[in-house]
């Protein structure tokens, strides 16, 4: 580990959030010779970092504020069984970031997102190696996604898409294939499939093993990791900054990075954070296999997203906003079942086990924050909604480098937490 700091640069921080994206900017400010804490009001991953779909995908990741996705949600918007799902509400907060979400959906202001997230597609799976070569212990698997459709007109529109992503410089390689040629790569594509898109050079994890291996590494690295720490103050004293728990702890440090994934919406209003962010959660379950499934399996007509896990097949959908610490709702994972059974056999989708809620952070303008704060030595690291495990390391990457040498990389510009 090599500091890069010059005088004045912070030796200590306390990142609170023990995501993704706050155990990878641990891991990357130790790079920089910085002394971590990282306080977690919960335990490990136990926010959208468990019960993911686990995919690292530079080819798919795309920032969700796509034209169609307004045109989709206006009609799903109160359809419980669609897979993007508003709740009547009176949340004046809520109300406000659709709002202003719905404005971002235009083609313009997608194609500034998705411009402004390509350094962070480009870099993210060397950002993955790195930690592996840094002795992060959980595996990467190397695995193409395998999108199976109903209908080739739905294939058809995936294509456009990518080859449009792919014109803006996203890094990505993908294919047609036809019902059979699906059905030989994926056993349990199943005969309603009529056409599928294949995209290479992607991989997948287990993001709740990840994320323990990722704390590990941190606490043999000499940092530590305190979970049941809930932070509910922040403090300025004399050129460093505590914050403070329920329960009456403290921890002082150099400078604080707020990583608390869908919580940092409210936290955040207090530090200069005006771009509103929503909890978008979203649901996953496991079900058995009869013979294994080579790689993650997207089925876009049904919003689902499957990977191999544990043996099984972890499914995962559904877009809910909602507050991120409401009670998981039954009906969603049941409406995300009977979406993704017309495309599969030989998955028993009623035997379900490890069913999951998370809140993915989702920003209204499609891009994280990353940066600092209007707190002096206060910066934030969230935001990246359906993609913050594929953006995470890299995220911690650049901002621990910016936390040391005091430098914004140009790469973070979009992302300044204040903007
Ligand atoms: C169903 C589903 C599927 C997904 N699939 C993928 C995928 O395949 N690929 C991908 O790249 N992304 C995927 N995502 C998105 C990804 O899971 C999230 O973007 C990512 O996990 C966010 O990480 P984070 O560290 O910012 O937040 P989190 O993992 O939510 O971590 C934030 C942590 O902060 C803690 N915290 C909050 N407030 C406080 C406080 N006051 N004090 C102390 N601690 C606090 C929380 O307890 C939590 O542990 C998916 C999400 C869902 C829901």
């Amino acid at each position: 580990m090599g500091g890069a700091g010059g005088a004045g640069a912070p030796r200590s921080a306390v990142v609170v959030g023990a995501g993704i994206v706050g155990l990878s900017t641990a891991w990357f400010l130790q790079e920089q010779g910085v002394e971590v804490t990282v306080v977690e009001r919960d335990r490990i991953a136990a926010g959208a970092s468990w019960g993911n779909a686990g995919w690292l995908s530079p080819g798919l990741a795309v920032p969700l504020n796509e034209p169609a996705v307004l045109r989709y949600g206006m009609r799903a918007l109160l359809d419980p069984r669609a897979p993007l799902y508003v709740p009547a509400t009176t949340d004046t907060e809520l109300l406000r970031f659709l709002a202003l979400f719905a404005a971002h959906c235009r083609p313009a202001a997608w194609d500034r997102a998705l411009r402004g997230n390509l350094p962070l597609n480009r870099a993210c799976l060397e950002a993955y190696d790195e930690l592996a070569d840094g002795g992060v212990a959980a595996p990467t698997n190397s695995a193409p996604i395998t999108a199976l459709f109903a209908s080739e007109r739905a294939a058809a529109r995936l294509l456009v898409e990518l080859r449009h992503s792919a014109d803006t410089g996203l890094p990505i390689e993908f294919s047609a294939l036809t019902g059979e040629a699906a059905r030989a790569a994926i056993p349990q594509a199943s005969e309603k499939v009529r056409a599928a898109v294949r995209l290479d050079r992607q991989r997948y994890v287990d993001p709740g093993a990840f994320t323990h291996a990722l704390a590990d590494a941190v606490r043999r690295r000499g940092g530590t990791v305190v979970e049941g720490f809930e932070v509910t103050g922040l403090k300025q004293t004399r050129g460093s900054l505590s914050v403070h728990s329920t329960h009456g702890e403290v921890e002082t440090a150099d400078a604080v990075v707020a990583a608390t994934g869908a919580w940092l919406g409210r936290q955040g209003r207090a530090w200069g954070i005006r771009v509103p962010l929503s909890a978008g959660r979203g649901y996953s379950f496991t079900v058995p296999l009869e013979e294994p499934v080579s790689g993650p399996v997207y089925l876009p007509e049904a919003r689902v997203a499957c990977t191999p896990y544990s043996g099984g097949l972890r499914v995962a959908g559904t877009m809910e906003f909602r507050r991120p610490d409401a009670p998981l709702d039954r009906a969603r994972t049941d409406a995300i079942a009977a979406s993704a059974l017309p495309y599969l056999d030989g998955v028993d989708l009623s035997a379900r086990s490890d069913e999951w809620v998370g809140p993915r952070p989702v920003t209204a303008d499609g891009l994280p924050l990353i940066g600092a704060t209007s707190v002096p030595g206060l910066y934030a690291a969230g935001g990246h909604g359906m993609w913050g495990l594929t953006h995470g390391p890299i995220t911690g990457r650049l901002l621990a480098r910016a936390i040391a040498t005091g430098r914004t990389p140009a790469e973070l510009r979009p992302f300044d937490p204040t903007r």
